[in-house]
């Protein structure tokens, strides 16, 4: 299989370049139809001449991912379910004017996207790991999402301006440059571990963030992890700049033991430590993740313990009421008792928010779409 060519950096393409003898120029020629315009073909790249169009055919693949199913309209979260070269499906999210969950700005769009296909953990919430692991995303295949959403928004836009005109329009919906991005905060939440895909994913990150490629600032992208310790010293040890968030769920070895088997291999003294490492190397403020799930984790006396471990990480903690996957016996708290969670805490003096979410409708938690598709497919 030949390399992706949204699978390198610049300066990956530029050796690549001087090999096929071609002028420096002509790099950024090509990056700007990858990156801003998001060309999905070789032959769409008109200002390159034909010849090295077909060179770059021989040497490198250009995959965009089909879209297999979407869910939800226009002005709410929208799931988006993509077949890859191979077959796999993944999900994305794309959740509009988000109110700053992660300390991003809150304009714009934020997509949530996936970093594996299935996801080898197995935390008995999440759809992701119900069956099991099948293999890691390539770089271009992470990239991808971000464009391949915005390749099909600007459909959406061309459809809607050429009806409402009822005739052919001329406008183009192509972004005069990669600033003015449809999806300008990412979270990489979606189906599988971000960091047990660690390599890949700070390749596509490093195209996503740099100038050339998506432009989007690392402080509009947060990773979320399950609380791989050793990962998270090697993240603190990058130059770029990312959010962290740990999916903690649980403030003591005891409840995380019983939800998360990661917790066997990392335990929260672990995990703690691996965290305050991070935030003396990047002073950064991390978010912890807790879903409320009935009977597990929702008891008043864990906010203490939970308040305690923010205050030490200086951290803040988003409080997020579990969606029902099916097939899987849990269930979130009622309102009232997530409220009464979130004021415990808020006397412990410590920041949480309580996510009153968007998507719960569309099976918004990673995986179940896919999982669906899935089930749907080997029953038929
Ligand atoms: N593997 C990484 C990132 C993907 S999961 C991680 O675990 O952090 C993203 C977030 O969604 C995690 O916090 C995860 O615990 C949460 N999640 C999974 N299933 C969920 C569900 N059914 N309801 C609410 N949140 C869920
Ligand atoms: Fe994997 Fe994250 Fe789901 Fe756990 S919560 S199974 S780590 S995707």
């Amino acid at each position: 299989m030949p390399t992706d060519i949204k699978s390198l950096t610049r300066e990956e393409i530029e050796a690549q370049f001087k090999h096929l003898e071609q002028p420096a120029y002509r790099v950024a020629q090509l990056l700007d139809w990858l990156y801003v315009r998001r060309a999905a073909t070789w032959d769409a790249m008109t200002n390159l001449p034909k010849s090295l169009r077909e060179k770059l055919r021989e040497h490198f693949s250009l995959h965009t991912l089909e879209l297999v199913r979407k869910q939800g309209a226009s002005d709410t979260t929208q799931k988006f379910l993509w077949k890859l070269a191979d077959g796999a499906l993944i999900e994305s999210v794309l959740i509009p004017a988000n109110p700053a969950l992660y300390g991003e700005t809150s304009d714009r769009h934020t997509l949530c996207i996936s970093t594996q296909v299935g996801c080898a953990y197995g935390c008995r919430f999440c759809a992701s790991g119900l069956d099991g692991w099948k293999r890691n995303l390539t770089p271009n295949e992470i990239v991808e999402q971000i464009l391949a959403v915005e390749r099909w928004n600007e459909q959406q836009m061309l459809e809607a301006r050429s009806s409402m005109l009822e005739k052919e329009t001329s406008a183009s919906a192509t972004p005069a440059s990669s600033s003015d991005r449809l999806v300008n905060n990412i979270v990489v939440m979606g189906m599988g571990e971000p960091l047990a895909n660690y390599d890949n994913l700070m390749k596509a990150l490093k195209i996503l963030n740099a100038p050339w490629g998506g432009g989007i600032g690392a402080r509009k992208i947060t990773i979320s992890t399950s609380g791989l310790a050793p990962q998270i010293r090697m993240l603190a040890k990058e130059p770029m700049q990312f959010r962290l968030a740990i999916s903690l769920h649980g403030a003591t070895d005891e409840t995380r033991n019983k939800i998360m088997p990661v917790n066997r291999k990392y335990p929260l003294k672990e995990l703690i430590h691996a965290c305050e490492d991070y935030l003396h190397e990047k002073g950064r403020m991390i978010t912890l993740e807790y879903i409320l799930i009935a009977g597990i984790n929702e008891a008043i006396a864990e906010t203490k313990p939970l308040a305690s471990l923010a205050r030490k990480l200086h951290a803040k903690i988003n409080l997020i009421p579990y969606n029902k996957v099916e097939g899987l016996a849990w269930d979130r708290p009622s309102e009232a008792v997530c409220e009464a969670f979130l004021a415990a805490l808020e006397k412990e003096k410590v920041t949480a928010t309580l996510r009153r979410e968007k998507g719960h409708d569309i099976d918004a938690a990673c995986g179940q779409l896919r999982l669906k598709t899935e089930r749907e497919l080997s029953a038929a």
